[in-house]
């Protein structure tokens, strides 16, 4: 049976954690000419800055209110008041994000106050300006992404809302994921007729292509028109339960859109579960194109067994992610020997006992924890192969185990924003990858598979696992 452990130690080495601003500022990057305004020390813009450029390959524009040892004994009011002034005077924006930090949670200003202020003193300016609370002390990036999230379901949809007025729409929540993620949420979207409202949408904010001249704001991005739209949408489905969850929760509570929380979608059962959602809101069927991506990815399980059945992987990251990719896993054959994640969430470890039990596999669900606890297990008894972010390379590196980059930040490989790991395709690319990992390590000798040393390439004598059938047999 699975268990769950935690971390003793006060200290994290090698986190697998970023800090709670850049979760904010990434969500607000899916909002077409919003502007993020972080309110701390120049370094609490910078680090995130950094963090996301690296990943994303494009740069990433914040503003800071640069907070000084003066305006940290005597408050930044000031500075938040003329960042506000210059941001709207110089760029003329469609939103302003405010995020707080460490520093400016701490001495306690008040930046709800503050921009109420601001309003008040220029009622000229009529954009929405949120404030999202992001003291990294509290959660991490996960949770600032969130707490986006549920300011905007808070504050952006249109309260008017006549009985019974719809848009036709879903309000679809991908959570924290890549451009090329959401792009292929997009097509399943569209191949099945549908039509969304994306909270948010970076696919083109963040993989965007070269123009000239350089337009005034990166082209895409969700608007504040369909966001004031969203509370006329006819369901909210949120693809990570962590990040989101909340704010679909927050739709149905306050504009009666109905609520639905999914596993992120990675790999065949988590997909299935998506696409017959789809099919359930809104009566469509699932076209003949999704079928045949279905049958290609179930072939490519097929064909992989062989390959990769009875292998041992660790898995890191967020919880959501960490969910999807043990599905995953498993449908491969292979057992999540360790699955370890920085959140303290007890319920969401107690769910993975759950989710791997009904899986078959035996796991150790490892919470509040880093880097370092995981190295130290690998040490005590080894995996084949690496899952996650690249921070597990120094793992990688010293104990020579393959690392698939997936997640946040991927900042050693190039272009792995552009990458799908959900939907049919997102899965079957991630299932080539692993096998041709697990092939190349064949010559070195480092992953043990008894069919691949003998160099055995028949019928296996091993169990399929194939996974679980669709559910509900629209496909
Ligand atoms: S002080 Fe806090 S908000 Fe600023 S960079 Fe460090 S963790 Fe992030």
């Amino acid at each position: 049976m699975s268990c769950v452990t935690t971390q003793d130690r006060a200290v994290a080495i090698n986190p697998t954690r970023s800090c709670a601003p850049i979760g904010a500022m990434l969500a607000n990057y899916g909002i077409h000419g919003a502007i993020t305004i972080n309110h701390g020390s120049q370094g609490c813009a910078t680090y995130p800055r950094h963090q996301m450029a690296r990943h994303f390959r494009e740069p990433v524009e914040v503003a800071s209110t640069s907070l000084t040892e003066k305006t940290t004994v005597y408050g930044g009011k000031n500075n938040l008041l003329s960042a506000l002034k210059n941001i709207w005077e110089r760029f003329n924006p469609t939103m302003i994000m405010v995020c707080s930090t460490c520093l400016s949670e701490t001495i306690g200003d008040d930046i709800p106050g503050i921009i109420d202020e601001f309003k008040d003193n220029n009622p000229e300016i009529t954009i929405p300006i949120l404030s999202v609370k992001t003291p990294s002390y509290i959660g991490n990036h996960a949770t600032g992404f969130d707490n986006f999230l549920k300011e905007i379901a808070n504050n952006l949809p249109d309260r008017r809302k006549k009985k019974g007025e719809t848009n036709g729409k879903i309000n679809i929540i991908p959570g924290w994921v890549n451009p090329g993620d959401i792009r292929e949420l997009k097509h399943i979207v569209r191949e099945m007729a549908l039509h969304a409202i994306w909270l948010t949408d970076y696919s083109e904010t963040l993989d965007g292509g070269y123009y000239e001249p350089r337009p005034h704001f990166a082209r895409g991005g969700t608007t504040i028109e369909e966001l004031q739209s969203s509370s006329k949408s006819i369901a909210t489905i949120a693809l990570q339960r962590h990040i989101g969850g909340d704010a679909a929760h927050i739709y149905e509570r306050r504009h009666n859109v109905p609520a639905h929380i999914l596993p992120m979608p990675i790999g065949l059962e988590n997909t299935d579960a998506f696409v017959d959602t789809l099919t359930e809101i809104t009566d469509h069927t699932v076209p003949e194109i999704l079928q045949v991506e279905r049958a290609r990815l179930l072939d490519a399980l097929v064909d992989t067994h062989m390959f990769t059945s009875g292998l041992r992987v660790a898995l890191f990251g967020d919880p959501d992610i960490l969910e999807g990719l043990t599905s995953l896993v498993v449908e491969m054959g292979m057992t999540p020997a360790y699955i370890l994640t920085a959140s303290e969430s007890k319920p969401w470890a107690e769910h993975m006992v759950e989710v791997t039990q009904e899986l078959g596999v035996e796991s150790e669900i490892i919470i509040k924890s880093d880097l370092h606890e995981l190295h130290k297990r690998i040490k005590a008894k080894p995996v084949d192969l690496l899952i996650g972010h690249s921070k597990g390379k120094f793992i990688a590196d010293a104990e020579k185990i393959p690392l698939v980059r997936v997640g946040f930040p991927v900042e050693d490989r190039f272009g792995y924003h552009r990458r799908s790991i959900v939907g049919y395709n997102g899965a079957i690319s991630l299932v080539d990858e692993i096998t041709n990992i697990v092939f190349e390590r064949r010559a070195t000798g480092v992953v043990s598979n008894t069919l691949l040393e003998l160099g055995v390439e028949g019928p296996s004598t091993m169990p399929l696992l194939i996974p679980n059938g669709n559910g509900n047999g629209k496909h």
